[in-house]
């Protein structure tokens, strides 16, 4: 198929590069002419500007920061919708505010796209190893298009709703993610005080209820899983800051529909502090130095 892929960052470059090892032709675009150039020697085809990456294309896929950043993509005048094949299939990955995407979705409706929202879970390593979980929202018809190619690129796809509910589900999932970090950070800094070998607490707490995905696979502790960003300094894997801005997402979903979530708010504060504090590039998990530094 004729690919064309916007927003090649951490999770983007990965995804691309999976699509090209399963024979597609994709025509990339970022705002970082390196990434592209990169990309571009590994079998991506580069291109300088959104016309020419969406211009007859089966589908485009875009990976990008904020619901900004994909309004402005796909909304302007040198945009993707204006610029694209009618009968192109419209796949955004960015974990995004659920208007954004409902009102991308407004206007594709008016030259009958297919469009879906598809964000991710699986970070970093799930984007270059072909492991991600996607979350979807769209129609039937859509949801049927996009399968073989998010197949292309993940483990597990799961069509969750209408436009929108795959965000609704990203932001609810990492909601718990971000607090459950919390939990952890205390939880491990609080067995070390009181005289705990944290290797043996984490021998224990994963055999036993304590036991979570976040424990598993992103432990903010050095030297004691293989994936744990703190081995490498917290070299991000996931942003502290992206960790603001899912909370953030989560704060303005639960206040649409007037529901008070106090611990994801809490939570929010903290990160927001944490990050106040210079630390937003860290990795997320590198919240355990608020604590241990209280
Ligand atoms: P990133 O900042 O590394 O990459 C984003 C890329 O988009 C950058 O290369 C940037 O240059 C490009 N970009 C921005 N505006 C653009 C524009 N107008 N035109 C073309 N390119 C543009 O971010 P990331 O870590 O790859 O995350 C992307 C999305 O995936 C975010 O919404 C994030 O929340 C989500 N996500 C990230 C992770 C993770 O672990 N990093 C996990 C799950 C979901």
């Amino acid at each position: 198929m004729k690919i064309g892929f916007i927003g090649l960052g951490n999770m983007g470059s990965g995804m691309a590069l999976n699509l090209v090892k399963a024979k597609h032709d994709v025509h990339i675009y970022d705002l970082n002419k390196d990434i592209v150039d990169g990309l571009t020697k590994k079998g991506c085809i580069g291109c300088s500007d959104i016309i020419n990456t969406v211009k007859d294309r089966d589908v485009i896929i875009t990976m990008l920061p904020e619901g900004s950043h994909v309004r402005e993509v796909y909304l302007g005048l040198s945009g993707i919708i204006e610029n694209s094949n009618k009968k192109t299939l419209l796949i955004d990955c960015s974990t995004i505010d659920i208007e954004s995407i409902k009102t991308v979705g407004i206007k594709a409706n008016q030259y009958n796209m297919n469009i879906i929202d598809a964000p991710v879970s699986g970070g970093v390593v799930g984007a270059d190893n072909g492991t991600l979980t996607f979350m979807v929202g769209g129609n039937e018809e859509s949801f049927n298009l996009a399968l073989p190619i998010l197949n292309n690129m993940g483990k597990k796809v799961v069509h969750a709703g209408d436009l929108g509910s795959g965000l609704a589900a990203k932001i609810c999932n990492n909601m718990i993610l971000g607090i459950t970090m919390i939990a952890l950070s205390e939880s491990f800094t609080m067995a070390k005080k009181l005289g705990l070998d944290q290797n043996k607490f984490f021998e224990i707490s994963s055999k036993a209820t304590g036991m979570s995905w976040a424990m598993l696979n992103h432990l903010p502790v050095a030297d004691i899983i293989e994936t744990a960003a703190a081995n490498k300094g917290f070299k991000p894997g996931f942003a502290a800051s992206m960790m603001v801005k899912d909370l953030s997402l989560a704060q303005a979903s639960a206040a649409s529909v007037n529901l008070n979530t106090p611990i994801g708010s809490l939570a929010l504060d903290m990160y927001k502090d944490f990050v106040k504090q210079g630390n937003g590039d860290l990795d997320y998990t590198a919240i355990i130095k608020l604590i241990e530094d209280n």
